[in-house]
């Protein structure tokens, strides 16, 4: 047990690996567990496995073991956020709506436009992250399927990142009071979870997904684990949604590799051609921030990733001294080869996502999907008010 208390008796934080193990051992809750992307090409090395190892099928085993009921993918989840991000996207550019449109699925790149160009908030995508939107339908469209009251189903998210725990305490990605993600474990807390329990990750046989509704997953959700991969996930849709063609060969290069900002002209056929830009690293984000306000650049699509290389290397990864290249370059090699073995490579093919729309959101950006799968930001540079600071409470006292 390791829980933290603050010395003035003011503050209690239990470690929140007891309260996922909590609800795990509790009959009346219902648990699903998902995992980002990146987890898959992360965990290996906390068990001393060669880097950029895919344990996937170990990690599905692994969380069984702990006793969750339902182990499903983030991957999922990031087909739909590009559903609704390419589709925003296309809207904004027939409409006139607010360009360059930025890509919001960091939370460590919207608290700081937050923060410090609240000016450009607009230029947000509204489209959830993968985590905020699997969440949504955790609660609403898979509830309802499995006939489970959602008031006594917990969402466990595992992601590579600290600053998501921030976003799941965000009042905006909550509904009735709770939120939508109940709880985000990074890939260092989850791998000591596995070793409080004696679990060793290599040893364990791989098993698959539990739930057909929210695991099937695309090449194109594999790769938002890496720079560059959200923006190649969307042009493999807008292109397909424009022009009624797969982009050639599926995938587009330009956007690839570890260069601090990537720029391209991507051809729409009869649609035109769209400027795109794609920074890792804050520093690289600013930069690109400061070509649009002075007009030196005229981008239309940008997307930003807070961590040098992407989810890759997140915060709450292994921290690998003096190796970091070569780690980061061998998890974005495996990510890129799982893209390749997926069956499905283009999120509008996802079956599980096609159905998702044909049951329940009628279609992308509908009211129901708006309703659901999009957000909104806050002005950070300003001091919160007294009502969202109590509404943040609310939700840790909750959590
Ligand atoms: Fe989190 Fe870093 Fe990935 Fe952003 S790039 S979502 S901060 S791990």
């Amino acid at each position: 047990q390791c829980t933290l208390v603050c010395p003035t008796g003011a503050l209690g934080e239990k470690d929140q690996c007891d309260t996922a193990i909590d609800w795990f051992d509790d009959p009346d809750i219902k648990t699903i567990v998902a995992f980002a992307p990146s987890a898959r090409v992360t965990i290996g090395d906390e068990f001393g496995l060669e880097p950029g190892k895919n344990t996937e099928g170990q990690l599905i085993t692994a969380i069984k073991m702990l006793g969750a009921d339902f182990v499903c993918d983030v991957n999922w989840g990031a087909d739909v956020t590009i559903m609704e991000e390419g589709n925003e996207f296309l809207s904004r550019l027939r409409t006139g709506g607010t360009l360059p449109m930025m890509t919001s699925c960091c939370p460590g790149w919207v608290t700081y436009v937050e923060k410090h160009h609240p000016e450009m908030m607009g230029n947000l995508s509204t489209t959830r992250s993968p985590q905020g939107i699997f969440g949504a339908l955790a609660k609403t469209w898979f509830a309802k399927t499995h006939n489970i009251d959602p008031k006594k189903l917990r969402f466990i998210s595992i992601m590579p990142c600290t600053a998501k725990k921030e976003e799941a305490a965000r009042p905006q990605l909550a509904r009735n009071g709770m939120p939508d993600t109940d709880l985000v474990i990074t890939i260092r807390e989850f791998a000591r979870i596995l070793r409080r329990y004696g679990i060793s990750l290599p040893t364990l046989e791989p098993s698959k997904y539990d739930s057909p509704f929210m695991a099937e997953n695309t090449g194109a959700g594999m790769i938002f684990g890496v720079t560059g991969g959200v923006m190649e996930a969307a042009l493999r849709t807008v292109h397909h949604v424009v022009t009624g063609k797969n982009l050639d060969g599926i995938e587009y290069l330009p956007v690839r590799g570890m260069e601090g900002i990537k720029e391209a002209t991507v051809d729409l056929g009869p649609g035109g051609s769209v400027k795109i830009a794609v920074a890792n690293g804050l520093r690289n984000a600013e930069e690109l921030i400061q070509r649009v306000k002075s007009g030196k650049a005229d981008y239309q699509f940008i997307e930003v990733m807070a961590c040098p290389g992407g989810c890759i290397d997140g915060g709450g990864t292994a921290r690998i001294k003096n190796s970091y290249l070569s780690h980061a370059a061998a998890r974005a090699k495996t990510v890129y080869q799982i893209d390749r073995a997926r069956v499905y490579r283009q999120s509008h093919a996802n079956p599980d996502v096609i159905r998702l729309y044909d049951e329940f959101l009628g279609k992308p950006n509908s009211e129901l999907a708006h309703h659901l799968l999009h957000t909104y930001f806050t002005d950070r540079a300003k001091a919160p008010d007294p009502e969202t600071i109590s509404q943040i409470w609310k939700l840790v006292k909750l959590g």
